[in-house]
């Protein structure tokens, strides 16, 4: 066995359609369905930003994620359909919206349940609710 490859562990790439359908399960659980078909791709570069996990294109009808394992994934998918079903915004329309999804038990990324302060009893000191966090 080559050591070099079995350390290399790679991310399992979802198909494009596993994705989608994982965009229509989470639409019908945790959306009531209102959101509209997204075609959803992933990708190992980062996503238009140095560290950028995901993007949302209205227009376009596109959801592009970055390649992370699950269930971050997930986690990234929630929050461009949050984006999805408010705004392009990190305001407090998501912030609403996250915590209503947060409440409702969809997944959320680790990274957002510690920006968005969604875990109490952690000890981690909540930042105050702004329009931009340059995220
Ligand atoms: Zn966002």
């Amino acid at each position: 066995m080559n050591s070099k490859a079995s350390m290399a562990r790679p991310i399992p790439r979802p198909a494009d359609s596993e994705c989608e359908e994982l965009f229509a399960r989470f639409n019908s659980a945790f959306f009531d369905g209102r959101i509209p078909a997204y075609h959803i791709r992933v990708q190992a570069d980062p996503v238009l930003s140095p560290g950028g996990r995901g993007y949302h294109d209205r227009k376009g009808r596109t959801i592009t994620l970055l390649l992370l394992p699950r269930p971050e994934l997930d986690g990234t998918l929630v929050h461009e359909m949050a984006h999805a079903s408010t705004n392009d915004y990190h305001g407090p329309r998501w912030v609403n919206e996250m915590r209503r999804l947060f409440r409702r038990g969809a997944p959320l990324s680790e990274l957002d349940l510690r920006r968005l302060c969604l875990r109490p009893n952690d000890g981690v000191q909540c930042p105050p609710l702004a329009d931009s966090w340059g995220w």
